[in-house]
């Protein structure tokens, strides 16, 4: 059984073009094969001003694991590719979050799919809409393109 995820990789510290290349290349060896590639685009922080510049790309990729299993798979790749853990919206070499896994609707301790701030950011649904401009959330039954529409955010999403 494959099921289809969409990641959201996000990198503002250090040579966060280069992260975001190891990260998609671990992705491919962990987690399965990547079927699509958002371009790479540049945001403004969100909810912290005063750090760097975020870079973000979104990744459609296949695999056999479980959701949980994703997620420990991504976490120890933020772990290696040396994540460094400040404050909720701190600096961060290279953050992974899963967006949806098919369209599984979950809610645990550790898991929330689909991600539960999607819809609230520019620097995500931007990139996503690249990638799956109609694929609709399994919650609010809109699609990327819809979603983006509605969204309030007014951060400026740039191609990098
Ligand atoms: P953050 O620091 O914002 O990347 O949050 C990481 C934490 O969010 C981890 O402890 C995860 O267990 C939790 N989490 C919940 N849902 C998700 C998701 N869909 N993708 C990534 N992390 C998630």
């Amino acid at each position: 059984m494959t099921h289809t995820l969409y990641l959201l990789l996000g990198a503002n510290l250090g040579e966060r073009k280069v992260t975001l290349e190891k990260a998609l290349e671990a992705v491919r060896i962990d987690v399965g094969p990547v079927l699509k590639q958002s371009a790479i685009y540049e945001t403004a922080a969100w909810g912290n001003t005063d750090q760097p510049s975020f870079l973000n790309q979104v990744l459609k990729v296949l695999t056999v694991l479980g959701p949980e299993e994703v997620l420990e798979k991504t976490q120890a790749i933020e772990n290696r590719l040396g994540r460094v853990r400040r404050d909720r919206w701190g600096s961060r070499v290279i953050d992974i979050d899963l967006l949806y896994a098919d369209d599984l609707v979950l809610e645990t301790e550790r898991l929330t799919v689909p991600h539960p701030f999607l819809h609230w950011r520019r620097f995500t649904l931007v990139p996503l809409a690249e990638v799956a401009p109609d694929f609709v959330h399994p919650v609010l039954r809109k699609t990327t393109r819809e979603l983006l529409a509605d969204c309030d955010d007014t951060s400026e999403v740039v191609r990098y």
